[in-house]
């Protein structure tokens, strides 16, 4: 299903499928697994070639971002799929006793995976995974900008897959567009937040649940550390954070550093000579940093840049090549804060360094903006770490590295409030995808008389007792030791 000519007519072949029952056997779900498993192994240079020519990411950067992470992913997924499939007995209160009750995870039927370009294939099969080892049948729309990768994954993975219960559908917006129109079990959205509340819109048709992974500003605080090694080490992790990730074109990506205006000069100094050393005197030509999705995303940024108050805060890089869609690792000092660099996400090579009279303030700058996706910050001291935890919001919150949150299993990834709506990774997939039926089980055998019509003050007793807990007190109002509480006077 490349373009959605027969849309109607391969979404109805989706929902037959499911609802044949065979997404639901566990031997289903370990073989999509594993066909994506071996799509990624058997594909490897393949995948490489295809980020290097959409995103000029490096080899190395290509395997930690996406098919490493995915390799880990989807091991873990096939590892524990027995785990995470098994029903979950759960307790119940006194008045139910006799009863047993458990959480049976069950597959939504038939699901939409909208992905953004940045991690083309992460974005696309992570989600992914969550669907298949839920038993769903998926459609996914990969990003138009990436269209290399796009065409890899409806071309070649496909053919890893049972296509009677997965569909690529390449396309851009118009087709986004077309398939909200549809009806949908789940709708998993990753992108922009304007194309968040388009499909947000879209979904109330149907009252179909959604999950949104947005973006915004993700900042970083840098404490002034008294050891050089620890400093070192700090800003060495902020820049493969930043420089280091897509050319920080990643929704999780560090948009901007926080530090004290005591601690500028000897931050500023080691960010430019790290960043050389990193990236080279000429980083175009030493092929370590991705570059600019397409020419609008590099416009945007140029734009950004050509402000002349924020041009003015350039110390380091600010080169740009619109031929290549190449910009430069760019280090910036105070820019102004009611420039667009500080009020929209960089979602590129731009660092802005913010300077503060104390670090502490960094919690009122955090919290007077949206709340980000993530919180970075690179501290030795205990009292911020505490006041970070307690007194901030974000959907994750890490101390002393970066990035390193997306390659994690066991941590959902996801936003809060306007950096996102649900999470995902690891069980988080599987749940983002699955319905927890409650099922509950009782034998017709032992019956109390006390839960029945007509009502009187001794049965309203017994409820009092069980609700309360009050095991004796049932017992004790039972054997008639205890009288019921009038209540006459109530009507
Ligand atoms: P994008 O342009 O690739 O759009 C994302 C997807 O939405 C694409 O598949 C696109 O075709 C589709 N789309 C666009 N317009 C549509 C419409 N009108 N109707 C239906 N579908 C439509 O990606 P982008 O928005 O440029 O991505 C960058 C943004 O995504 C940033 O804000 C970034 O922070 C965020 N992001 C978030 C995460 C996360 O996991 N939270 C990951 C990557 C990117």
């Amino acid at each position: 299903m490349d373009s959605p000519r027969n849309l109607q007519g391969d979404l109805e072949s989706l929902r037959l499928y499911f609802r044949c029952g065979r997404t639901k056997e566990a031997s289903w779900r370990k073989t999509q697994i594993k066909g994506l498993l071996n799509f990624i192994k058997e594909n490897e240079g393949d995948i490489m070639k295809a980020l290097k020519q959409d995103l000029g990411k490096h080899r190395a950067e290509a395997y930690r971002d996406e098919i490493g992470t995915l390799i880990k992913s989807l091991n873990y997924a096939l590892n524990s799929l027995k785990a995470w499939m098994s029903p979950k007995k759960v307790k119940l209160p006194a008045v139910a006793v006799l009863t047993t009750a458990e959480l049976l995870p069950e597959p939504l039927g038939l699901v939409l995976i909208v992905s953004a370009w940045n991690f083309p294939f992460g974005l696309s099969l992570e989600p992914l995974i969550g669907a298949l080892a839920a038993g769903n049948t998926a459609v996914l729309k990969p990003s138009e900008l990436a269209p290399a990768c796009s065409s890899l994954l409806a071309n070649t993975m496909t053919s890893y897959l049972d296509g009677n219960a997965v569909k690529v559908v390449e396309g851009g917006p118009s087709v986004g567009e077309q398939l909200l129109q549809e009806r949908w079990d789940k709708i998993f959205f990753t992108g922009n937040a304007r194309v968040g509340r388009i499909v947000m819109s879209a979904a109330v048709k149907y009252l179909t649940p959604v999950a949104l992974e947005l973006g915004g500003k993700c900042p970083a605080v840098l404490d002034s550390l008294s050891f050089s090694f620890d400093r070192e080490v700090a800003v060495k992790r902020i820049l493969v954070g930043k420089f280091g990730t897509c050319a920080g074109q990643a929704c999780i990506t560090i948009d901007y550093v926080l530090v004290e205006k005591k601690f500028l000069p000897k931050a500023v100094e080691l960010m430019k000579a790290i960043t050389t050393k990193m990236f080279g005197e000429n980083p175009r030509e030493t092929n370590t940093v991705a570059r600019i999705v397409n020419r609008r995303h590099f416009l945007r940024l140029k734009n950004l840049l050509d402000d002349p108050t924020v041009k003015a805060s350039i110390v380091y890089g600010g080169k740009t090549d619109e031929e290549n869609l190449f910009i430069e690792p760019t280090i910036l000092v105070d820019p102004p804060l009611e420039a667009e660099i500080m009020t929209e996400e960089i979602f590129g090579p731009l660092l802005p360094i913010i300077t503060l009279e104390n670090i502490e303030d960094s919690i009122e700058f955090i919290k007077a903006r949206p709340r980000p996706l993530t919180i970075y910050a690179f501290t030795k001291s205990k009292t911020l770490e505490r006041k970070l935890v307690s007194e901030t919001s974000s959907g994750s919150l890490v101390f002393n590295d970066a990035i390193i949150q997306y390659a994690a299993d066991t941590i959902p990834f996801g936003g809060v409030g306007e950096s996102g709506i649900g999470r995902y990774h690891g069980k988080f997939s599987f749940d983002t995808f699955s319905h927890e039926k409650a099922v509950a089980r009782r034998s017709f055998l032992v019956d109390f008389w006390f839960r029945f019509p007509p009502w009187n003050d001794y049965k309203l007793q017994l409820f009092r007792e069980a609700y309360n807990f009050d095991y004796l007190g049932v017992i004790f109002v039972v054997l008639g030791l205890k009288k019921p509480k009038s209540d006459s006077h109530v009507v």
